[in-house]
């Protein structure tokens, strides 16, 4: 079984001072048994937080564009963040398909790019409380999956974070069978299109509000192999909590 998995996305948070954060969270992670920890900075600090991480921790992009180069005016590729010390890139995150009209097409194609460039997709999917609410969670989902994720799959080239719209930002977690339901859903999913062995071995990460007093619950969850974090992936002394409560 991979490592478990805790990443932070810090979103548009976090000028320079903000690594020293960073600092802090590699130096209390050296250890080989703890679990896998990867931060998503912003484009401007991805260089310099991979280089402060010293191999202890992951640094990861939020985004990509489709193409390796090209006319694309402030737009990054999956090779320049790889270039940049990357290893990760956030991908289909909903703030991305609902400020930028991301398809599931459109994220499909960044995969692709990402992969190309051996960079490590965290994929995210997630219904909207409307959409809950007319008990669609597991069909939506479901389409986000298959329309969202190339042939090629693999336990190291992606991790799938479901992270409810209605739980993000909000303070409202997921309940635990809430999350059960569709990690079981979205684990059935892989395993019948990519196969037992790989299906089994994608990690799948939950988001939405997770912080240190929720952490160990949502983490006994079946099918959870760690968590997507955002606010409170911002301040080590908030964010390690919840890798301790993984390891
Ligand atoms: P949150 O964000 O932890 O602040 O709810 C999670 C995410 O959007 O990845």
């Amino acid at each position: 079984m991979a490592r478990k998995l805790a990443a932070g996305n810090w979103k548009m948070n976090g000028l320079e001072a903000a690594l020293s954060e960073l600092d802090t969270i590699a130096a209390a992670i050296g250890a080989d048994d703890m679990p896998e920890v990867a931060i998503c900075p912003p484009f401007t600090l991805v260089a310099a937080a991979a280089e402060r991480a010293k191999g202890n921790l992951a640094i990861g992009g939020q985004d990509c564009h489709a193409e390796a180069a090209g006319a694309h005016t402030g737009d990054v590729s999956a090779e320049m963040l790889k270039d940049a010390g990357a290893t990760y890139v956030i991908l289909g995150h909903s703030e991305r398909r609902q400020d930028h009209g991301e398809t599931d097409a459109d994220v499909a194609a960044k995969v692709q790019a990402a992969w190309d460039a051996e960079l490590s997709v965290i994929l995210c999917c997630g219904e909207s409380l409307a959409q809950r609410e007319a008990d669609e969670t597991l069909d939506v989902v479901r389409r986000q999956l298959d329309g969202s994720i190339p042939e090629g799959a693999t336990a190291e080239n992606l991790v799938v974070a479901y992270e409810p719209i209605w739980a993000i930002g909000t303070g409202r977690v997921a309940e635990p069978p809430q999350i059960a339901e569709v990690h079981d859903a979205m684990r059935a999913a892989l395993r019948e299109r990519f196969g037992d062995e790989t299906g089994k071995a994608i990690r799948l990460l939950y988001g939405g509000s997770v912080k240190a007093g929720n952490a160990a619950e949502i983490f006994a969850t079946s099918n959870v192999d760690g968590a997507l974090v955002g606010g409170a992936s911002l301040k080590a002394g908030d964010f390690l909590p919840i890798v301790e409560a993984l390891g």
